[in-house]
């Protein structure tokens, strides 16, 4: 790690890495093995305070900053790449309440949140059908009818919910009536335990199996005190509010998956075989030992520089926060990839857990923000489209 911490970034980091290597490790390969949601796991975190570290210290939270934050669950992911994602998921669905919120919101809401006594994830994405077959782009919601005092939705469709049933907030984008603007996006927290929700089917992902990332149906009226910022906004918060923490909280996740996966590496490429031989001995194996550190090394550094400049309120386009994810996320594929070469048979028959990794890796590049979505919106940040 190349970039000089704080005495307090550097406690986030050390208190991840002992839960990292404690809790989570033991338990990483029957959570995938089986698919079940790591409660254990995300209950550890709970109790060390980690659910509630973005809260401000004003209301009992943990006051991180944004380089704590990706130190965090960089350290988590490279111990059990499914617990760091639902941690993930909750660190991004509670960012918009933590920042932004009313009076009441910070009684109802923020203090819990501080406490650690709310699990937040995401009901965003309506993209993908059961098989596909109802498709349609990304950015198109459903309609909640506008009540006088709350937005009602009827049977509202999120195809991908991590923490689906295990989360009790829910940051649920819609449509605030049938006549919305077109793009207009209305942000809300619903409580589980306030309305009706179905989950359609476990999850069974060929990789973070251990995500519970289900569709999920919901019902019922979510009071409009409930609401994130201003009706038809929250697309100007998410880009605003919310993409620091979105994209490099990705980018950290991913990254996780590579390094954990090369320190793995590190440790079996140089057991010494009865032979006397070492896997590093060999010059190839060598060559990519060299190679991927370098490869992780430039994904976390710009992922270290772009949450310090973030906190330093230096960036003042999300561009270099969008550069980490896809840097991130394509470096894990690589390295892991790799790994899969380089550990041969052993590691395809999963003697070793790379293969998991491996798997773990390719969400990193369709989830939130595909890459292949992400690319064209840096180029346009670069290149703003000509009008006219
Ligand atoms: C493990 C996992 C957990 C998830 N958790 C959550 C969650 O908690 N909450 C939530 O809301 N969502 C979640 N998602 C959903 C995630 O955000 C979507 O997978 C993602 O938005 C892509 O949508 P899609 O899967 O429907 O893929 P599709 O939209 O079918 O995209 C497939 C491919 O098409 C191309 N493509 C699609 N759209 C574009 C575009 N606009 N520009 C260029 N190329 C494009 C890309 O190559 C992309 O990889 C999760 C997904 C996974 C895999």
């Amino acid at each position: 790690m190349l970039i000089k911490l704080t005495d307090e970034q550097n406690a986030w980091l050390e208190k991840a890495r002992s839960l990292g290597k404690d809790v989570l490790a033991p338990r990483a390969a029957e959570v995938d093995r089986t698919g079940r949601y790591p409660r254990e796991g995300m209950h550890a975190l709970r109790d060390a305070g980690l659910w509630g570290m973005r809260a401000s210290k004003e209301y009992g939270g943990g006051g991180a900053d944004l380089l704590s934050t990706v130190l965090v669950v960089e350290e988590l992911a490279k111990s059990c790449p499914s617990t760091a994602m639902c941690f993930k998921m909750h660190i991004e669905a509670s960012e918009m309440i933590a920042r932004v919120h009313t009076p009441a919101q910070v009684e109802k809401f923020v203090k819990p949140l501080a406490r650690g006594e709310a699990l937040y994830t995401v009901a965003g994405g309506e993209t993908s059908g059961k098989k596909g077959d109802d498709w349609h782009p990304a950015g198109a919601f459903s309609a909640a009818e506008i009540l006088p005092d709350a937005y009602r939705l009827g049977g509202v469709r999120k195809s991908y919910v991590t923490s689906a049933g295990e989360a009790t907030h829910y940051f649920l984008m819609v449509q605030a009536g049938a006549d919305a603007p077109k793009g207009a996006l209305t942000p809300m927290i619903v409580e589980r335990d306030k309305v009706e929700w179905k989950k359609d089917g476990e999850w069974n992902g060929v990789g973070m199996r251990g995500n519970g990332s289900s569709p999920v149906y919901f019902t019922g009226d979510v009071p409009k005190e409930n609401r994130l910022g201003n009706e038809h906004e929250g697309g100007k918060a998410l880009g605003v509010v919310m993409m620091p923490v979105v994209a490099l909280t990705y980018a950290a996740a991913y990254l996780g998956i590579g390094s954990g996966a090369y320190e793995i590496a590190s440790a079996e490429a140089t057991k010494q075989y009865p032979s006397g031989a070492r896997r590093l001995d060999n010059p190839v194996n060598k060559r990519r030992m060299g190679q991927m550190s370098a490869q992780i090394e430039a994904a976390r550094s710009l992922l270290h520089l772009a949450a310090k400049a973030g906190d330093e309120g230096r960036v003042k386009a999300p561009i270099p926060y969008i550069q980490a994810k896809v840097m991130a996320s394509e470096t894990s594929v690589a390295v892991t990839s790799e790994l899969m070469t380089m550990f041969g048979g052993t590691a395809f028959a999963a003697r070793l857990p790379f293969e998991r990794y491996f798997r773990d890796a390719r969400a990193g590049m369709v989830m939130g923000l595909a890459n292949d979505e992400a690319y064209p919106m840096i180029a346009n940040m670069l290149f703003p489209p000509q009008r006219g």
